[in-house]
């Protein structure tokens, strides 16, 4: 019996509840939508009592799907002011499928400044004093609790950017190898964390429960072919394993997308110093590692251990968004300052995006030059030492163009782009405008897509659907988005079709699946309303329309109107 527990951080008690049929096919981001839309006030103030952080596995955690154990965390996003899903990978999803868990429910927040660390296991959940670890941040942190606990727990946890609430914060996860370096960084859900006074929830190791299948034939059968097919795509069974996302650096440098000096061009003549291949090159000269997996049961094998000039471990996890954004886009050339950089955010518990265009911000601005690697050190050191700029900067990327005077933010309902100038991938673009969560690639990404023109208008409102609808079923599955990259053939999207059979019984097909995004997205739209968002904020910020980018001779020319058709499903169910 899966179970939803609810932990009340003003009595310090839980509920434990066993989870009906109303929510038997809600898990992940669907569930977050569900529970907020059903329990919460959407004007409610992010930091303040009312609002919750949930944190869930997706449906098929309780399988052997490749690549499902991602952990989901929401809230009403204190950065965004809409709702929020952010999704991480790491050890910790498996851990709760173990326990049956359908996901915590964080409540109400402490009567003093009191701090918490949570530690659960099959026994319940315990309230421990977080007194000795506030003021560490997330590398340190995880060495004092594994001292206490043990090497085999997994850790979420926040830094000292949660801990002071920066709106940027992040909620950072243990991987396979201890490391703080699976984020869910998007949205400031790092500071609701820290609202609710809880500095680290931890998961001891446990006995499996056994797991439930209607048919665990058919689902062994499918999941086989489906996992046949994800190596078999040329990103997901050779690109990623190879040279990680870091990949697309000279592929949106050739495209002319790699946002280069806060958006201003879209190809760099440096890209390749920072790119997959260089880094591939490097850690293999240090003993480092590419095709490394942050959970158990990746197939894929994205990530990556970056090591330092000394062949001593630096970082993991080390992204093509973060690479793109603080190298070209902050014109940065040394991949090792890039790294340095990449760990400081973790450490402290930010996310890279909205820190690397805050800095690009600041280079505009002329607080420091385009290029200065040392200069961005040290202002990533503001952050950390609490200074004025560090907190404006620990706000991201909005706080702070709105702080320096700058007319060129690049946001969408306050959350910084990715690596992506939607000048040239219209079909990002629209996700960008449209997503309930703000500019987030990983809402439905087109760079895969090879059917349409990027930088042409045409049918990008229909590709953003599509794609917005098919990531929302990965995510509400758990499924990590590089394993959805197959499903662009048929035959592998069946697979899929006929694990979700297999795993929950009854008729599927593809509207059944599809079906399972859209009632996400529904529920999304409808707290963004009523939080007070109109079509109005469905749109990217000035310049991109008036601004034509050189490298692919467009600007992004898609009308309200027609960006306002994109996620119209209809009235909720
Ligand atoms: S593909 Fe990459 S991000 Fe996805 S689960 Fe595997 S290692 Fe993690």
């Amino acid at each position: 019996m899966k179970q939803l527990l609810r932990i009340n951080m003003k009595t310090q008690t839980i509920v434990n509840e066993i989870v009906g049929q109303e929510f038997a096919h809600f898990g992940g981001r669907s569930l977050i939508a569900k529970i907020l839309n059903q329990e919460m006030d959407a004007k409610a103030d992010p930091l303040g009592p009312e609002n919750k952080l949930i944190v869930c596995p997706g449906l098929f955690v309780d399988t052997v799907a490749p690549c499902s154990g991602r952990i989901s965390v929401g809230g009403k996003s204190p950065l965004t002011k809409t709702i929020k899903e952010s999704n991480a990978g790491g050890t910790m999803a498996k851990r709760m499928a173990a326990l049956d868990l359908h996901g915590l429910v964080l409540e109400d927040q402490p009567q003093q400044d009191e701090w918490f660390v949570l530690v659960v296991d099959a026994s319940g959940v315990e309230f421990l004093s977080a007194q000795p670890y506030l003021g560490m941040n997330n590398y340190q942190l995880g060495e004092e609790l594994r001292k206490e606990m043990g090497s085999e727990i997994s850790i979420a946890s926040v830094g000292l950017a949660g801990e002071r609430r920066y709106l940027n914060a992040s909620i950072q996860f243990t991987d396979l190898d201890g490391h703080p370096s699976r984020s869910a960084a998007r949205g400031g859900l790092g500071a609701l964390m820290g609202s609710k006074g809880v500095k680290a929830i931890v998961f001891k190791d446990v006995k499996k429960a056994a797991w439930e299948y209607a048919d665990k034939d058919r689902f062994a059968a499918a999941n086989k072919a489906f996992g046949k097919a994800l190596l078999a795509h040329p990103f997901s069974g050779q690109g990623l394993p190879a040279l990680g996302t870091a990949l697309l650096v000279n592929v949106t440098n050739e495209m002319g997308i790699l946002p280069t000096h806060n958006f201003s061009k879209g190809r760099w003549e440096h890209a390749e110093e920072t790119s997959g291949e260089r880094i591939a090159e490097l850690q293999a000269e240090r003993g480092g590692k590419m095709s490394h997996i942050c959970e158990r049961g990746c197939l894929v094998r994205c990530s990556q251990v970056y090591n330092d000039k000394n062949g001593k471990y630096l970082t993991s996890g080390f992204e093509y968004e973060t690479i793109g954004l603080f190298g070209a886009n902050c014109g940065i050339r040394d991949i090792d300052a890039i790294a340095q950089l990449d760990r400081l955010c973790d450490d402290l518990g930010v996310d890279t995006m909205d820190t690397a265009c805050a800095l690009s911000l600041c280079m505009e601005a002329g607080l420091i030059e385009f290029g200065d690697a040392e200069g961005a050190l040290r202002l990533g050191q503001e952050i950390l030492d609490g200074t004025e700029l560090g907190r404006v900067l620990g706000n991201g990327t909005e706080a702070t163009g709105q702080h320096l005077g700058s007319t060129r933010i690049p946001t969408v309902k306050g959350q910084a782009m990715a690596a992506y100038d939607p000048r040239g991938l219209k079909g990002l673009g629209v996700t960008y405008a449209t997503s309930p969560m703000g500019a987030d690639h990983t809402a439905g990404n087109s760079i895969g897509d090879h059917s349409l023109d990027g930088t042409c208008k045409d049918g990008q409102v229909d590709l953003s659907r599509n794609l917005q609808v098919i990531m929302t079923v990965f995510d509400t599955l758990g499924m990590c988005i590089f394993s959805g990259m197959c499903c662009e053939e048929p035959e592998a999207l069946g697979h899929l079709i006929d694990m979700a059979a297999g795993k929950f019984g009854g008729d599927w097909d593809v509207d059944r699946l599809m079906g399972l995004g859209v009632q996400s997205l529904i529920l999304e739209k409808q707290f963004n309303k009523a939080a007070g968002f109109t079509e109005k904020d469905d749109r990217l910020p000035e310049f991109m329309y008036t601004e034509v980018l050189e490298s692919v001779d467009a600007s992004f020319d898609i009308s309200d109107e027609e960006l306002a058709k994109t996620l119209s499903f209809g009235a909720p169910e």
